[in-house]
């Protein structure tokens, strides 16, 4: 979409002026850096493009994957690549630029696309079905459940092959793609951490409580902290007070003062010792 002549100006980072022989004034692109995703997600919204841009966040943790892990990754996560970039693909060529993608991509660059989505789709619909009967006990940790990856090869295709597990604890998770038994604490923890990003970084950065703290029975990152309780382990921090003034106990508190005092009164009856 970017005007004819202007050199891409729409996709890339550095624009300039220039003036034709009429005196006219225009930006063009400069340079060969091209536009990253916050951008182009700016972009399609002041171009008022109808795309559902979702999963671009996911192909740019993708690539990322490919470009710094090890080798092996990488065909693992191209098929969940192309999958992501599907409907991207699709509703731009067919919404926006009125083509067909056969006619733009060439029938058979287009059939494989489609295949290679449509084998990803299948497998991944297979994985989110083995965790139907779960009671995640836990909203974090539910919503969490569709960011599981492989620690291994950090593919999607997270599945629970323990078929009679119906709480977190029980299950079994292996990674369709590389086949490898995933432990489920590195996997929560890490979905977690993920899901959770963004409340995470409003909190560090307008200040607030984390949405994460580190958990004082488990160690992991994993305690709610709107949930009071860890989403790993289980470890509820509802119904622990200070014995003294019946305040709640913060993770703090349970961690440093054996579980029955608050930080100010656990001070001041060390100081009485
Ligand atoms: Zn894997
Ligand atoms: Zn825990
Ligand atoms: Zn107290």
């Amino acid at each position: 979409m970017s005007p004819p002549d202007s050199n891409e100006v729409l996709i890339r980072t550095k624009k300039k002026a220039i003036k034709d022989e009429d005196g006219n004034v225009r930006l063009v692109g400069d340079g060969r850096r091209t536009i990253d995703r916050v951008e182009i997600e700016e972009t399609f919204k002041q171009l008022q493009l109808n795309v559902d841009l979702s999963k671009l966040a996911r192909l740019a943790e993708i690539r990322n994957d490919i470009e710094h892990m090890h080798p092996n990754v990488g065909p693992t996560l191209i098929q969940e690549a192309l999958s992501d970039a599907m409907p991207i693909i699709r509703s731009i060529i067919v919404d926006e630029l009125h083509h067909e993608p056969s006619d733009l991509l060439g029938d058979h660059a287009w059939e494989s696309l489609l295949n290679e989505a449509r084998v990803f789709k299948k497998e991944h619909d297979a994985c989110r079905a083995s965790f139907d009967e779960v009671d995640w006990q836990s909203v974090a940790l539910a919503t969490a459940a569709e960011e599981f990856r492989c620690p291994h090869c950090t593919s999607a295709l997270i599945r629970n092959d323990n078929a009679a597990a119906t709480n977190p604890d029980t299950l079994t998770l292996i990674c369709s793609k590389c086949g490898r038994e995933c432990d489920t604490e590195d996997v929560f923890e890490d979905a977690l951490g993920r899901a959770l990003e963004w409340e995470a970084y409003v909190a560090m950065t307008d200040g607030g409580d984390p949405p994460l703290e580190s958990c004082p029975e488990c160690q992991r990152d994993t305690f709610v902290a709107n949930e009071k309780r860890c989403a790993n382990c289980g470890f509820d921090l509802e119904g622990y007070k200070c014995f003294v003034c019946s305040a709640p106990l913060t993770v703090d508190d349970y961690r440093y003062c054996d579980g029955n005092l608050c930080s100010y009164h656990h001070h001041i009856m060390g100081k009485d010792d």
